[in-house]
């Protein structure tokens, strides 16, 4: 059987696959905002779900940022009091075994392409949007995370110009000006939402006011369409994949998946463009359900 481990911000989760992938059991928990509580947190539900089900199993873990190949330390984790930290060698020393740890997003690709919306293709591209904008690229099953171990950071690329743009460039964290994230996230609609009306509403109130209906919201929702086609169109230009699985709040919006694949006509470099932009399938389960998967 396979545990899965998936290290949120605020929550820990944790499940067992058995060998078909057919859900166990699953338990989540406060994440310690620390590293040595971290630590024991991973290792007591490893330990809580083997002795249960008197089974050694594989472990796999998802996490925020990515594991440096240069200090094997966590880099550029939103959880910052594990990085600059050994992460796979400190549980690999504790569960006195080798586990697989792997970036969140590659983690919610390889689910989606194993046995979720993305099952029918070879090429598998997962979206995470919500706080950030992330990515993981999954080809034939199998996670591509890179030289650098930075696949699929495709929210830090610049967002390409259009000849109406009305929204201003902001600072992105990481020091750019005008990244795809600073238009895409829920944080950066909702700041382009106010640049636009000097109304300062939440990401999620301007979606549920373009689902009934209000027409400044729609149009802006529209707008938005428009940049996330031409971010999309710098993926699909590169690796083409055959499905593009979204998840995070974006993932919600459902005017995106009527309407996206006009908009990625203008803009990628072909004259049709039969990706498949796809709704998870696992929801909230498949960070975790990818975690465990790492093993299968
Ligand atoms: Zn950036």
């Amino acid at each position: 059987m396979h545990i899965g481990i998936d290290l949120g911000g605020t929550k820990t989760e944790s499940i067992i696959l058995d060998k078909a992938g057919k859900e166990i059991e699953r338990i989540r928990k406060d994440t310690p905002k620390n590293y040595n509580g971290t630590l024991d947190t991973v290792c007591e539900l490893v330990n809580y779900l083997e002795d249960k089900y008197k089974i050694k199993c594989s472990v796999g873990v998802g996490s925020p940022g990515a594991l440096s190949k240069e200090t094997n330390c966590i880099k550029g984790g939103n959880s910052t009091w594990i990085n600059d930290r050994p992460l796979k060698k400190d549980i690999e020393l504790r569960l006195n075994r080798k586990i697989f740890l792997e970036n969140d997003a590659n983690c919610f690709a390889l689910s989606e392409s194993y046995d979720g919306a993305g099952i029918n293709h070879e090429i598998v591209f997962g979206v995470i949007i919500g706080t950030g904008v992330g990515g993981g690229l999954v080809i034939n099953n199998k996670i591509v995370s890179g030289f650098n171990n930075i696949t699929g950071e495709w929210g830090h690329n610049q967002m390409a110009e259009g000849s109406n743009d009305k929204w201003n460039r902001h600072d992105c964290y990481c020091g750019k000006k005008g990244c795809i994230e600073t238009y895409l996230s829920g944080p950066g609609f909702s700041k382009h939402f106010f640049d636009l009306h000097n109304i300062q509403l939440d990401a999620k109130i301007i979606q549920e006011n373009a689902n009934n209906g209000d027409e400044k919201s729609l149009e802006f929702v529209f707008q938005y369409l428009d940049y996330f086609a031409r971010g999309l169109s710098q993926v699909i230009n590169i690796i083409d994949p055959g499905a593009i699985v979204l998840g995070g709040g974006v993932s919600n919006m459902k005017q995106i998946y009527g309407n996206i694949n006009a908009k990625l006509k203008k803009y990628v470099f072909s004259d049709t463009v039969n990706t498949e932009v796809l709704k998870n399938k696992h929801g909230d389960s498949s960070g975790v359900r990818g975690a465990a998967s790492l093993g299968r």
